[in-house]
């Protein structure tokens, strides 16, 4: 059994059709949260997450576009382009947003957008990393938010090691520590590497793989310019952060 995981679509669809191309027919499909916003594709993007994802849990980016919540903490950016999408969402978009749930607890790990218990935090150093960890008792806690593919490990005595997975790359997990993966982003990455990016896991073989993946960056830029998003956001995309 594998688990496909993908987090911070944020409304990439040529890069979510790359990745679910990747991802083998009986993979189990994970999606982080942070479906929508920024890109130009939100309702394509949930109407295939509809279909092909087992596992969902929320983002911060969905909750703005279905409730406006948090906008008023979004940069100028993020906001202009969550008002986009609260434009375009359509209703089956919006009840399948309004019902994803903040965390999804499994025996041997759990899936949060940011972090475990306080959902929207960002983990970006060992101190946060340390609180989360003391937050949780999952082995396993799989993140996204940051869009910067990583991991942070706890041993026995609570030391903190971190590690960055920018060009892909694997993880074993060794017994007696716990982890935080964080997968990275299929729609925006920002760890200066612009290939998106998930991880697949293998329950049974103890690891998680990194898959760092081309998509036509330009076509998704000319959808962006034609709904005059930010030019920030279009030009992020091609340099990755
Ligand atoms: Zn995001």
């Amino acid at each position: 059994m594998r688990y496909a995981i993908l987090s911070d679509i944020h409304g990439n669809l040529e890069s979510l059709q790359r990745a679910l191309a990747i991802v083998a027919p009986d993979d189990i499909v994970v999606s982080l949260g942070d479906v929508v916003g920024y890109g130009p594709n939100p309702n394509e993007c949930i109407a295939i997450l509809r279909e092909r994802a087992r596992h969902a849990v929320l983002g911060n980016h969905d909750l703005a576009a279905v409730e406006n919540f948090g906008v008023e903490n979004f940069n100028r950016a993020a906001r202009a382009a969550i008002g986009w999408t609260q434009g375009v969402l359509d209703q089956a978009s919006r009840s399948w947003l309004n019902l994803l749930p903040y965390e999804l607890r499994f025996p041997d790990f759990l899936l949060v957008h940011g972090a475990p218990v306080s959902y929207f935090e960002y983990i970006l150093d060992k101190d946060a990393a340390a609180r989360a960890f003391e937050r949780t008792d999952a082995p396993i806690v799989f993140v996204g938010h940051t869009h910067i593919a990583e991991y942070w490990v706890r041993d026995a005595e609570g030391a903190i090691g971190h590690r960055h997975m920018q060009q892909g790359g694997e993880l074993e997990f060794e017994e007696g520590k716990r982890y935080i993966v964080d997968v990275g982003s299929v729609g925006q990455p920002r760890d200066l590497n612009p290939r998106a990016s998930f991880a697949i896991y293998e329950p049974e073989r103890r690891r998680v793989e990194w898959t760092r993946y081309e998509y036509p960056i330009d076509e998704v830029q000319a959808k962006m310019r034609a709904a005059h998003m930010p030019s920030y956001l279009i030009e992020r995309l091609r340099v990755g952060r």
